[in-house]
């Protein structure tokens, strides 16, 4: 039975694979499906119906088989073994599937709900699919020799798509008002959050606009693609974002001059710096002689130092909290927030809520709350989440590189069109 064409060595296993990926980072405006590394020009296996309706039978083109393809859905607690047995099959032939090829390991961490074929003719089992990803599939063909297991990308496809919408209350309900999904919603607060305040600068009337990109395997939407132009339009200003992904394969969202729309962070809070204290999730107190994270860095200095943020943002925390003591919370963006902790005082002009630019002198080194010398107490966040602030990969701040700047230019052209062409439409129908 040749279900996969006897010519499959002759189609490249990584190539569609690597292109594939590249397409699904949004890097091509226009995408066509290609071929799986499986699927030779004899089989039917690309056809859509096939993608969606697991259960349907490819068709044999050599002979007439009945249909067999078997599904089942991982269970919890279940182990490919286990999952197996289920569908009767031995210890012994498990074993076999995982000698097919290091693609096989796949197997090793099945999740639940995800989707086990299995290609069941009399003469045995011949082949086996399970779904790593709604775009990503393992697939092993046991009738060859040898047996061959590798994993496939599906053949998405990317649908472009613009929304916009006033907005009355917040970005959120805006969003969803658009038909935005959840996710979509977020990567465009964090695209404008360095920006815009949504709390206190948003006002009824403002309106966004977005063009963005959404994954389709056989015209059933499989995940949020991209945010590739955005706009927001609020009373004072007009503020637009367009992605590029430079030479090096980095993705940012830039102006459309090519300004980054991030701001940038310095690595220090204080001028001169010494290191007391690293980030360490297992570290004795010194005070309390007791293992507890240190989810910061410690930096000695004389009481009294100046601190600087170490990025523009707003106070959202000015005053004391146990432990830390006097301590300066500042959100930066939608996703940051930088700790200051153990301060002598505040500088004078610091408020709740107030605007911070990068270096700007927020507090002074002191001694408060939990602290056997004066020293800074620094610590950053990464949605909630600590982060050694030595180590933490920092958003890139900086413009479209001058050697680039043609390259940014043509390739973000057409988002930037196709804003001025949305943008136009809203004045003629205002
Ligand atoms: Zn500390």
């Amino acid at each position: 039975m040749v279900l996969f064409g006897s010519n499959d060595s002759s189609q490249p296993n990584s190539e569609p694979s690597a292109r594939y990926r590249q397409q699904l980072l949004g890097s091509e405006m226009q995408l066509s499906p290609l071929p799986l590394p499986f699927a030779g020009s004899t089989t039917t296996e690309s056809t859509p119906q096939q993608k969606t309706s697991p259960s349907i039978e490819p068709s044999d083109t050599i002979e007439t088989a009945p249909i067999k393809w078997r599904s089942e859905r991982i269970k919890a607690g279940d182990s490919f073994a286990i999952a197996m047995q289920r569908l009767g099959h031995s210890a012994s032939m498990v074993a076999n599937i995982m000698l097919t090829g290091p693609a096989a390991q796949q197997l090793t961490h099945i999740k639940p709900g995800h989707l086990l074929e299995l290609y069941e003719t009399k003469t045995g089992l011949e082949q086996i699919r399970y779904e790593i990803d709604p775009l990503t599939r393992l697939e092993i063909i046991l009738n060859t020799t040898p047996p061959k297991a590798a994993v496939v990308d599906l053949p998405v496809e990317t649908r472009f798509r613009h929304a916009s919408a006033d907005i009355d209350s917040s970005l959120y309900l805006a969003g969803l008002k658009a038909d935005l999904s959840d996710a979509l919603i977020m990567e465009l607060a964090n695209i404008f959050g360095w920006d815009v305040d949504f709390t206190l600068d948003l006002r009824k009337g403002d309106r966004f606009t977005v063009v963005y990109s959404e994954l389709y395997l056989n015209a059933e939407k499989v995940s949020d693609g991209q945010i590739y132009a955005a706009e927001l339009i609020t009373r004072r200003r007009q503020i637009r974002a367009t992605r590029y992904e430079d030479k090096s394969g980095a993705i940012s969202y830039y102006t459309p001059e090519g300004k980054s729309m991030r701001k940038a962070f310095s690595q220090n809070p204080l001028p001169i710096t010494r290191v007391t204290s690293r980030f360490n999730p297992n570290r004795l107190h010194p005070i309390f002689k007791t293992r507890r994270p240190h989810r910061g860095v410690d930096y000695g200095a004389a009481s009294g130092t100046p601190v600087r943020t170490t990025g523009d943002g707003k106070v959202i925390f000015k005053g004391k909290k146990n432990g830390y003591g006097n301590t300066v919370i500042i959100q930066h963006g939608q996703r940051y927030t930088t700790l200051y902790a153990h301060l002598k005082s505040f500088s004078r002009k610091l408020r709740q809520g107030s605007s911070v630019k990068q270096g700007q002198t927020i507090a002074y080194v002191g001694q408060t709350g939990w602290a056997t010398g004066p020293h800074l107490h620094y610590e950053f966040r990464v949605n909630g989440v600590h982060k050694n602030p030595l180590t933490v990969k920092l958003p890139p701040a900086t413009p479209v590189k001058p050697n680039e700047k043609h390259r940014f230019l043509a390739q973000v052209k057409p988002y930037i069109e196709q804003l001025d062409t949305l943008s136009s439409h809203q004045l003629a129908s205002n």
